[in-house]
C-alpha cells in the first residue's frame, strides 16, 4: 500500500492506477473457518467484514448467496498494473532527480527496454555486441541499474515465467507454466440496470474486478503446461474462457447473463512448487546455479505465481537488502530453500 500511495503522488491523477473501492468475497465452502478467524484478526488497515445476504444485496442486488455468509472488504482496491509501474517508475526518477538536486551527487537512473538472451550479455562489453542481431522476441523490458564505469555490480533476474528460457537457468528452475485469460465485458446501452456506484469486485469461484458501472473483467482461467506467454487471445480461446467463466459468474451475480464479450488478454504465470509452507517465491543469490565463471552477482526473484501483485513490495525490498549489503540471510530461508539440490529439478 506504501509503493502504491508513492505511485498515485507520482501521477498527477489516480485515475486509471486504482479502481474502485471495495471487494466481497464469498467462500463455496472448505476454507471457511479459516477466513471467520482472519475477519476477526485482520489488520486494522484491512478491515474484512462477515456480511449476511441482506447486507450483500444492499451492496450488489439479486447476488446470488447460497451460505447467507460472505466477507466484504471495504477497502479492497483493484490495481491496474501496467499504469501503477508506469507510475513507480516515474517516483524513482523523481527521487533520483531530488538527489541529484539535493548535493549527493549525479545519480543516473536508466531504463533500457531489451530482449536479454542469455546472461553472459550483461558481463562487460558483451553485453552490447549482442543486441541488434534481429533475433524476434517480444520487445518488453527489463530495469538495469548499471554503476558508472558501465558494468553491473548486481542482476536481478525478473523475467517471470521466461526466467528459464534464458540458457543458464533452463532445466534448473522449480517452476511449472500456467496460462490465464481475462475477459473484458460491458453492458451494452440497451440495459438499463447497470453495476451500483462504488458495488464492490467479486472474489468467488471466478472473479469480477469492477470497473465503474458498465465495464468489468472477469477472469481467469488456469491453462496448466501451457508455454503461451502472448497477451493476445484468439477468438477459439476467447470463446472457451467465455464458456468457462460465465457460469461461475453467474453462480454469485446471475445479472452477468447480460453483459456482453469486449475483448481478452492473457499472461503466463510461473507457478513455484508447493511446499509444506505453501507455494512460496523463489529469492536468492544464483551464482552457484550458474556456474563460477561468471563475474558479477546474479540474484533472482522469481515464481511468483497468481500472486505477484500481492507480494511484489515486500519480495523487492527484501531482494534489495539482500543485493545491496551482499547478504542473502537476510532473505527467509523458505524462500531460499528452492536452491538445494532437493529441491531442484
Ligand atoms: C490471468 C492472470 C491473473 C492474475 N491475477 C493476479 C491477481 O489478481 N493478483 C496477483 O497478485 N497476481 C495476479 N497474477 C499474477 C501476477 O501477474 C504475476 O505473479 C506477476 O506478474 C509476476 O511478476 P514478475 O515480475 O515475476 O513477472 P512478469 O510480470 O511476467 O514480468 C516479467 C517481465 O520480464 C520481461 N521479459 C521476459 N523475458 C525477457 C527477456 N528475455 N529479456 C527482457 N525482458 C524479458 C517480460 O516481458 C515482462 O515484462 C495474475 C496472472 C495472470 C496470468
Amino acid at each position: 500500500m506504501k509503493l502504491l500511495s508513492i505511485a498515485e503522488q507520482a501521477v498527477s491523477s489516480e485515475e486509471d492506477l486504482v479502481s474502485l473501492s471495495g471487494e466481497f468475497g464469498q467462500d463455496f465452502g472448505g476454507i471457511l473457518d479459516r477466513r471467520r478467524f482472519n475477519a476477526k484478526n485482520c489488520l486494522a488497515n484491512c478491515k474484512i467484514e462477515i456480511i449476511d445476504k441482506n447486507a450483500a444485496e444492499k451492496l450488489v442486488p439479486h447476488i446470488h448467496m447460497p451460505f447467507n455468509l460472505a466477507f466484504y472488504m471495504p477497502e479492497a482496491i483493484n490495481v491496474n498494473s501496467k499504469y501503477y509501474l508506469n507510475a513507480l517508475f516515474l517516483a524513482c526518477q523523481n527521487i533520483v532527480k531530488e538527489l541529484s538536486a539535493s548535493g549527493f551527487g549525479k545519480k543516473n537512473l536508466c531504463l533500457q527496454k531489451k530482449s536479454v538472451y542469455e546472461l553472459r550479455e550483461l558481463e562487460g562489453k558483451q553485453c552490447f555486441l549482442r543486441h541488434g542481431d534481429g533475433k524476434n522476441v517480444e520487445n518488453k523490458f527489463v530495469l538495469w541499474w548499471t554503476p558508472e564505469n558501465g558494468e553491473y555490480d548486481a542482476v536481478i533476474i525478473c523475467l517471470g515465467a521466461k526466467a528459464d528460457l534464458l540458457p543458464e537457468l533452463a532445466g534448473k528452475l522449480p517452476l511449472r507454466t500456467c496460462r490465464g485469460v481475462i475477459l473484458h465485458l460491458q453492458l451494452p446501452d440497451n440495459i438499463g440496470e447497470d453495476y451500483p456506484d462504488h458495488g464492490p469486485s467479486i472474489l468467488s469461484d471466478a472473479w469480477l474486478a469492477i470497473k465503474g458501472n458498465r465495464r468489468l473483467d472477469l477472469g481467469s482461467t488456469w491453462e496448466w503446461k501451457s508455454r503461451n506467454s502472448s497477451s493476445n487471445v484468439s477468438t477459439d480461446e476467447a470463446s472457451d474462457a467465455l464458456q468457462e467463466l460465465l457460469p461461475k459468474a453467474s453462480a454469485i451475480y446471475p445479472g452477468i447473463t447480460s453483459w456482453s464479450f469486449a475483448g481478452a488478454r492473457a499472461g503466463l504465470r510461473a507457478m513455484p512448487p508447493l511446499t509444506p509452507h505453501g507455494s512460496l517465491p523463489l529469492l536468492g543469490c544464483v551464482n552457484n546455479i550458474l556456474g563460477n565463471d561468471l563475474i558479477c552477482k546474479y540474484w533472482l526473484l522469481g515464481g511468483l505465481g497468481s500472486r505477484g501483485l500481492l507480494y511484489h513490495g515486500w519480495l523487492g525490498k527484501l531482494t534489495a537488502e539482500a543485493v545491496l549489503s551482499c547478504n542473502e540471510q537476510i532473505i527467509p530461508s523458505e524462500l531460499t530453500s528452492w536452491k538445494n539440490k532437493d529441491s531442484r529439478p
